[in-house]
């Protein structure tokens, strides 16, 4: 069977592009919460993020202020238990899955694979030892089992510097093979991680708010450049993916209105 990558919507949230750019026109856009699965076809299936949890958040005080700014459109159907299941792939067939980074509407289906091995770097961990509204993360996301899941903590520091079609990247080869190599792109929150499927997409997490606002990502507005985990950084990676978009990677970012299902074809 051959690779397949496949996009699945698991919740959105809207928000006013011109309130987070400078030159943006104003008015209200849907970010949806995308989800992606890697088929290896060899029984390896890697799933990147996890959207919005379904049903009520015991999320406390963060929760609330968090649904205050950020408020989620989630229903059942969204869930990525439900999304994959209606797609014909058991969810328990997940082998591992990849968080970019622990904000809610990336790590809400987390729940719902408690058998996969979670794929996380140093940055999220120390990120989920000290909780904090700064940091986005909602720690009642996470179901009591997490702690002791299983995982694979990446130091990004560590990661070789590879050479994409002339464009240099930090990235981890996930299985030894080049066919999915978890890339370092930092700034969005600590750890920010990225995954390269098959040398051809790369799956951007929120390292931009989506593949039309790579080039506004270095023109934040200050109240989005405060939330940034380091706004220069943030600035540096949105001018490294225009670079890999140059070279003929499709970079797909996790809130994009993506029409397809399959990105591999
Ligand atoms: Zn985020």
């Amino acid at each position: 069977m051959t690779a397949r990558l496949r996009h699945y919507l698991c919740g959105s949230t809207s928000h006013d592009v011109g309130a987070m750019f400078h030159g943006a026109s104003p008015g209200v856009r849907e970010f949806p919460s995308g989800v992606f699965l890697y088929d290896g076809g060899d029984g390896r299936r890697v799933l990147f993020d996890t959207g919005y949890a379904t049903g009520e958040w015991h999320t406390g005080w963060r929760g609330a202020v968090y649904r205050r700014l950020l408020p989620p459109t989630v229903d059942d159907a969204d869930d990525v238990a439900a999304r994959l299941g209606a797609d014909g792939v058991d969810p328990a067939t997940v082998t591992h899955v990849v968080l970019s980074h622990l904000h809610p509407d990336h790590v809400g289906g987390v729940r719902r694979f408690p058998h996969a091995t979670f794929v996380l770097s140093a940055g999220h961990a120390r990120t989920l030892a000290a909780p904090r509204l700064r940091t986005g993360v909602l720690p009642g996301l996470f179901p009591e089992w997490f702690p002791g899941a299983g995982r694979i903590v990446l130091d990004v520091d560590a990661f070789p510097t590879v050479d994409i079609r002339g464009v240099a990247l930090r990235a981890h080869d996930l299985f030894g093979d080049g066919s999915y190599l978890v890339v370092d792109l930092p700034g969005h929150a600590d750890g920010h991680l990225g995954a390269l499927v098959e040398g051809r997409v790369l799956l951007a997490g929120d390292a931009a708010w989506g593949s039309d606002l790579i080039e506004a990502s270095a023109g934040l507005r200050t109240l989005p450049r405060l939330v940034q985990h380091d706004a220069d950084r943030y600035a540096d990676t949105a001018r490294t993916l225009g670079d890999l978009v140059s070279v003929g990677i499709r970079v797909v970012c996790s809130h994009d209105p993506l029409g397809t299902k399959e990105l591999l074809d």
